[in-house]
This record gives C-alpha cells, sequence and structure tokens, in this order.
C-alpha cells in the first residue's frame, strides 16, 4: 500500500471568558451546572424588537486572544446574519463575522516533541453561540443558557501533517488562550470544540484533495483516534479506486467510528447579510497597540531551554500556566539560580502540593517566595544540607513561617567553622582508635563510619563536606 500524506485544517470554537453574553447582559454560562434557561433574556431567546448591544469585554479579550495568536487586528470589522433553522437557535440567525473578521494571518508556535513548529492562523472572528438540546427519552428539551455566549472561531491552513502536530497546536492554543486570559479553553466543560478537515494525497503533491470535515471530537485522545480512523477509511476508498466524497462526518467516540451528518450547506444557503441591528466595529490604533501581548508560554519555555538549560520537560513544566511560570521567574530573580529554582519547584513543592488533601495553589501557599530562596541560598552556602532542606520547605509549606527559624528551630543549621569541626574530628578519632587503625591498615570502608560518627557528635550540624576533608588530613 503506498504512503499517503495527511493534510489537515483545524476550525476551533473557543468561549469566551468574559462576564456577559455577547450582547445582552446575561451572565455568559462559562461551565453548564447552572439550571436550564436561568440565563436568559428577551434578546438571547430571540424576542423580536430586542436589540443587541455588544459586549465591550467580549472585543477587549478577542483583541488580546487575537494578538495572542500573532493576527493582525483589522481596526474594522462587521457582523454578519448566519440564517438557519435550528431549534437551539431561537432567532432564527447566528451574529459572526464572515467577510471581515476582528483578526486575521496570525501564527501560533509548538513544540511538536523536541521541535519547533509554526502553524498558520487563517482568520479568528467572533460569534454567539447557539442554545444546548437536550434529548430526554423520545423528547427533546432546549437550555438556552448557552445561547448568545461569545465564541472566538480559529481557522488555520491546513498546515498539519500528523495528528501529532495538531495535538501540540491545540495544547498550545490553550495554554496560549488562558495566558492571554481570553479564555480557560476546557474541553471537558465544552469551552474548546474542534472541527478536524482531514484529505489525504500522494507525497509530493501539491493538490488539495475533498476534505471530509470532522466533527463531534469531544477530548484530545478523541481527536488522535478519529484523525487516525479517518485517514484509514480515506485511504481505503482512494485504494479501491473511489474518490472521497467532500463531507462533514461525526466521530462516534465509543464505536471509533464516523458517520455522514447533514451535508455542509453552500455559504449561499445561510444567506448571510450585515446585521442590520450592529454598526461597524471600529477600533482605533491605541485600543489595538495597548492590548498587545509581550510574551508568550512558548517563549518563555524557549527561554527556559536556551538561558537556563533546562530538561525539555521541566521547561514544559514550569511554562504551563501563567502563575506557574510567573513563579518560577520571580523565584529565580530572587535565588539567582535556575537550576535549583527548577528542582526545588518541580520536584520538592509540586510534590508536596500534590500530595496535600486541601487544594493547595501556588497562590495560596502559607510562605511567599523569599523564603523559597532562602532555603536555596543556605543549601548553596552549605548552611544547610540538600536532604535537610526538604524538611524545612515541608513544614513552610504546612506552618508557613520564617526559613531562618524553621532551620534554627529544628536544629539544621549546618557549621561550616572549620576549627570547630577540627575539635569533632580529634575527638573522633581519639575515640575509635581501632576503626581508625582498620582504616590505615587499608580498610577504606571504614572512612564513612567514621564520617557518621563526626556528624553524630556534631548533632548532625556539622558540614559532611568539611569533615571529609579533615578526616583524610588527618588520617
Ligand atoms: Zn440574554
Amino acid at each position: 500500500m503506498p504512503a499517503y500524506e495527511l493534510v489537515m485544517g483545524l476550525e476551533t470554537h473557543v468561549r469566551v471568558k468574559s462576564e456577559t453574553k455577547m450582547f445582552c447582559s446575561c451572565r455568559n454560562a462559562t461551565e453548564l451546572a447552572d439550571d436550564a434557561n436561568e440565563h436568559t433574556c428577551p434578546f438571547c431567546m430571540g424576542f423580536p424588537g430586542a436589540l443587541p448591544r455588544l459586549s465591550e469585554a467580549v472585543v477587549d479579550l478577542g483583541v488580546r486572544a487575537g494578538h495572542a495568536m500573532k493576527c493582525a487586528i483589522n481596526p474594522e470589522s462587521i457582523f454578519d446574519r448566519k440564517s438557519y433553522f435550528y431549534p437551539d437557535l431561537p432567532a432564527g440567525y447566528q451574529i459572526t463575522q464572515l467577510f471581515t473578521p476582528i483578526a486575521v494571518d496570525g501564527t501560533i508556535d509548538a513544540f511538536v516533541g523536541d521541535k519547533l513548529k509554526t502553524f498558520r492562523i487563517e482568520r479568528m472572528h467572533l460569534e454567539t453561540d447557539a442554545g444546548k438540546l437536550v434529548h430526554a427519552g423520545s423528547k427533546s428539551l432546549i437550555d438556552y443558557n448557552r445561547a448568545g455566549s461569545p465564541l472566538m472561531e480559529i481557522v488555520t491552513k491546513p498546515d498539519f501533517r500528523t495528528r501529532e502536530e495538531v495535538l501540540a497546536y491545540l495544547e498550545e492554543l490553550q495554554k496560549l488562550l488562558r495566558f492571554a486570559g481570553a479564555s480557560d479553553a476546557d474541553m471537558e466543560k465544552g469551552q474548546l470544540r474542534c472541527d478536524v478537515n482531514i484529505s489525504i494525497r500522494k507525497p509530493g503533491e501539491d493538490v488539495l484533495n475533498n476534505r471530509v470535515e470532522l466533527k463531534n471530537l469531544n477530548s484530545f485522545s478523541a481527536i488522535g483516534r478519529a484523525i487516525e480512523h479517518e485517514y484509514r477509511r480515506q485511504v481505503e476508498i482512494v485504494e479501491s479506486g473511489g474518490t472521497v466524497g467532500q463531507e462533514t462526518r461525526g466521530w462516534d467516540d465509543e464505536k471509533g467510528t464516523s458517520s455522514p451528518q447533514r451535508s455542509k450547506e453552500d455559504a449561499m444557503d445561510y444567506r448571510y447579510f450585515p446585521e442590520p441591528d450592529l454598526p461597524p466595529l471600529v477600533l482605533s490604533t491605541e485600543y489595538i497597540e495597548v492590548r498587545k501581548l509581550d510574551d508568550r508560554p512558548i517563549d518563555r519555555r524557549i527561554r527556559y531551554l536556551s538561558e537556563y538549560r533546562l530538561l525539555p520537560d521541566d521547561a514544559r513544566i514550569l511554562s504551563r500556566d501563567r502563575e506557574t511560570s510567573d513563579y518560577y521567574d520571580e523565584l529565580v530573580r530572587l535565588s539567582g539560580d535556575a537550576k535549583k529554582s527548577c528542582s526545588y519547584l518541580t520536584t520538592v513543592l509540586f510534590a508536596l502540593m500534590d500530595a496535600s488533601e486541601s487544594s493547595v495553589t501556588l497562590a495560596t501557599l502559607r510562605f511567599v517566595p523569599e523564603e523559597l530562596a532562602r532555603v536555596i541560598a543556605m543549601v548553596t552556602a552549605n548552611e544547610l544540607s540538600s536532604t535537610n532542606s526538604k524538611a524545612v520547605v515541608e513544614t513552610l509549606f504546612t506552618e508557613g513561617g520564617k526559613a531562618d527559624e524553621i532551620v534554627d528551630r529544628l536544629g539544621l543549621r549546618q557549621n561550616n567553622d572549620t576549627s570547630a569541626l577540627e575539635a569533632v574530628v580529634d575527638r573522633v578519632i581519639a575515640e575509635n582508635a581501632e576503626q581508625v587503625a582498620e582504616y590505615r591498615a587499608g580498610n577504606e570502608r571504614v572512612f564513612g563510619f567514621l564520617v557518621g560518627q563526626c556528624m553524630k557528635a556534631s548533632a548532625g550540624q556539622g558540614n559532611p563536606k568539611i569533615f571529609n576533608e579533615l578526616l583524610k588530613a588527618k588520617l
């Protein structure tokens, strides 16, 4: 079987994280836990005569998201009516932006494995969501809480060749939108929905064949499985001499198959026209400029790799969200040690947070980052052993307080006073004549025992490295 190349483009719908819906003051139901039809009003229920009023927060977050994706922001964009009939659409039309979207021509960089790839964004526009049909036995119920909620639709160029690329892009998009504060983009809560356009071609060809639009992809893992399945389905059709039809297919993740959905109508069928109840959305240059995003999670990840020389996994974890990344940057600034800051966060503090029964976040820790930086400083100065430092962080975590006070209270401060330690070494040598003789006779294993005796004699506070050196010199 000859190999075929996958060609994919993505259309992603993301719920904008605004307080209210897009054109009315109803609460934006970002989660679907509320009672049905609680957040509705004459406008989002489609009553005749109710007029839209554009939410400024939606525009603000839309512009921020556009910048995050390195798009050009259109100083003037226009809302259009897309008319169709469906019970979840009470007005009989959706308000969207077909001809002049708010943002165009962007890019998103993402690591696919350890390779940095750039995916092109064709456009991003703002539009209203529909309600939700709930099927109950032989009847269907409608919940309009979601009707009129703001969405961003993000359309990419057909730049994806593997499912790993698709998943890497979606993860980066999710991080980016959270970073920009534009959306929580939680797939489980329906805040991020993705359709994948898939076609295949022989390697080396640059034609775009008939594409199939896959819908109902409700999780990252479902997306992976659906792509795999659709690739095989198209290859089989082509191999048996057929042609892949242009259609929309719904993915059934439980069965692991897809089936055709109502055929995609021509754009003409929607009778698009400029929304008569809304003027064009005009944004000043200043409005657009001040919403630029100064850095992105991917920039921080690259900085952690190239400047701090962190391991790829650590760089990924520390740049996963703004809170983690800001905390890490602050800790590096305070401690001056990027590597130690990384290991105290990823291996000590995160482990404590994971094991904790109360849900502690970096924002609700009982101690300020200065105290963790102080622990790092003490370890660097040999005032605290690396082993004991974990107990100090644990105490900071459970009780709060000051690192120095905890070190003294627990008697963990390491003694680096060579003359004081020398006295300890002399005493240990005098009291363990038998072992000293064995060591001098060539039994090197006794050395560890003697260091242990020194540690014991100093109540665990002597610096083991200095004990080592002193013992070596004296024996
Ligand atoms: Zn409303």
